[in-house]
């Protein structure tokens, strides 16, 4: 894999992409279209060549609270690896913390590191629950993600409503019951 981005080489290889399913490169509308979908996909994919140390910027916080820390809501956007179609949606993050707690837009800049990059939702889920959790030494994690799959939904079965749910439990949100039934609660309640 490589670990610079060559978008010119990306912008040829679309430009070849249009013309095999049958577009007219010369015409207005996609003069600059493999230009704009490299461009894009350096974005969407920005994922791969991203620095976690620098994304966190040392939002990490002394704190003496062992309570249930929770970000509800934070959006997804990714990309199926399967079709390369995106699938977005929302995903709920709770941990118990034991020393450390995260600055709050942290728990997205993690999301999104794993979101832009070819994916599917199980691991996009189960990556977050892990760097959340070895990030902050907490006592548990739990990670919930609700998305649709455009794949899904523009061609295959063609099913426009199904959202797919995912979860990962670790530390005390897998081994403890009461706990893990705490947080799906809190997360069910509707938003105020
Ligand atoms: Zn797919």
């Amino acid at each position: 894999m490589s670990k610079d981005y060559n978008r010119s080489r990306v912008a040829e290889l679309i430009r070849q992409l249009l013309v095999e399913i049958g577009e007219d490169t010369d015409r207005e509308g996609l003069q600059r279209t493999p230009e704009r979908v490299a461009k894009s996909f350096e974005y969407l994919t920005s994922g791969y060549r991203a620095d976690m140390d620098t994304l966190i910027n040392n939002a990490l916080f002394e704190a003496a609270t062992n309570n249930m820390i929770i970000c509800r809501d934070i959006e997804v956007y990714s990309l199926c690896e399967h079709h390369m179609l995106p699938f977005y949606g929302r995903c709920h993050i709770g941990y118990i913390a034991r020393k450390k707690v995260l600055g709050l837009s942290k728990l997205a800049r993690i999301v999104d590191y794993y979101a832009r990059r070819l994916q599917i939702q199980e691991r996009l889920t189960a990556q977050v629950a892990r760097r959340v959790m070895d990030l902050t030494g907490a006592e548990g994690v739990g990670v919930v993600m609700e998305c649709k799959h455009l794949c899904m939904m523009m061609r295959g079965v063609e099913k426009q409503n199904s959202i797919m749910t995912t979860s990962s439990v670790l530390g005390s949100f897998h081994n403890d019951d009461p706990t893990r039934a705490e947080f799906m609660n809190l997360i069910a309640k509707p938003t105020p």
